[in-house]
């Protein structure tokens, strides 16, 4: 995972290690020459001995002046680190957000002269990654299913996203790790514009057990939706996975008919798929869905295979929604909640 920017981050925290190193040098250094001034240094000229208060005064604020960082020190380091992370396809705001987050946390701090400078380097970036990872808020779907069940209705989840990000794929992933969980899914096969959607959907669910309402192809996908929710209904299902059709983004009729499904099903949660590849794009994605439909969180799939990682760290910023779930190959149980431990963890350790 994010094995590019992994590198990237590496080596700009080895700079930054070095920086911090040289400015705790330049105190030492400075304590040593005014440590050796007095008896080495000859006296040209003859001045009245400064008061012994003024002294200590003086070499306090040499002290301070010395230890601090200045802007002017990290400068160089903070624009490798914003090229870092535009080279990963990090959003632009988000990555003047770390920058920022790491600029306030480095300009005015005073480096000591035992400092760990490689703990401080790593802790410095690692807490300007995970404030843009942590999420808004949380998404439980354990939760919401269990309430749903209390009050005698199935919980149901939409899902949004594109052709070909691995959206069919992430529905049957969430389908077994709710029935590992001992719950009853069903899923709606609402993608009724493709064929292949349809017979694709049903394949894998047949292998993980799990039934699948479907029509024929062309069918309304709000009706499909409808009927989906009313056999779970009937049939004591408690959740019910709706699988939608993901023309490009930018097609107005597909918004349309998501907005549709979303008016008849009245859904608990809407829940947009991308694909960690595809970097910018599906930080853009998310943004379309959640204008047309509102997203109340994301599921980001193929993140093993994401060497850039940008994606990740920018889409729940860039969206004000949550990534709840990350999808991390391409067998039925790669898929793992979201923590920011875990990208952070990718990213930083070795
Ligand atoms: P859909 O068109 O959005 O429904 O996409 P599919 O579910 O058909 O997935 C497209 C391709 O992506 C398939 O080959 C999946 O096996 C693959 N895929 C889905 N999720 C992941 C993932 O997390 N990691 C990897 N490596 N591949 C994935």
């Amino acid at each position: 995972m994010f094995e590019k920017l992994k590198q990237k981050l590496k080596a700009v925290k080895e700079k930054l290690t070095g920086r911090l190193q040289k400015k705790s040098q330049e105190i030492q250094e400075a304590e040593l020459e005014e440590l050796a001034l007095p008896p080495s240094t000859p006296k040209k000229t003859v001045r009245p001995p400064e008061h012994p208060t003024l002294t200590k005064v003086k070499r306090a604020i040499k002290k301070v002046t010395h230890r601090r960082l200045s802007e002017s020190d990290v400068d160089d380091i903070l624009w490798d680190l914003h090229v870092a992370l535009l080279e990963s396809d990090t959003a632009l705001p988000v990555a003047e957000k770390i920058i920022e987050n790491v600029k306030s946390e480095l300009v005015g701090r005073e480096v000591g002269l035992t400092e760990d400078t490689r703990a401080l380097a790593e802790k410095v970036l690692k807490e300007a990654v995970h404030k843009v990872l942590t999420p808004p808020y949380q998404v439980d779907l354990v939760q919401i299913i269990e309430k749903k069940k209390r009050e005698g209705q199935p919980a149901v989840m939409v899902f949004f996203g594109i052709n070909g990000v691995g959206k069919t794929t992430t529905i049957v992933k969430l389908a077994k790790y709710l029935k590992d969980r001992g719950y009853r899914p069903l899923l709606a096969a609402a993608d009724t514009f493709r064929a292949a959607g349809i017979e694709q959907l049903e394949e894998h669910a047949a292998r993980i057990g799990v039934p699948v309402v479907k029509q024929r192809r062309g069918a309304d996908a709000a009706a499909v939706a409808y009927d989906a929710i009313a056999h779970a209904k009937a049939r004591g299902y408690d959740v019910v996975l709706i699988d939608t059709a993901g023309r490009m983004q930018t097609d107005v009729d597909l918004m349309e008919e998501m907005k549709k499904i979303v008016r008849v099903t009245k859904p608990d949660l809407k829940i947009f798929v991308g694909d960690a590849l595809t970097g910018n794009d599906a930080v853009e994605q998310a943004l379309a869905f959640e204008r047309a439909v509102g997203i109340d969180g994301a599921i980001l799939c193929k993140m093993d295979a994401d060497a850039r990682g940008g994606a990740a760290l920018s889409i729940s910023q860039v969206t004000g929604k949550p990534i709840i779930m990350l999808g991390t190959g391409q067998r039925y149980e790669d898929l793992v909640e979201f923590k920011p431990e875990l990208i952070l963890s990718a990213l930083f350790e070795d």
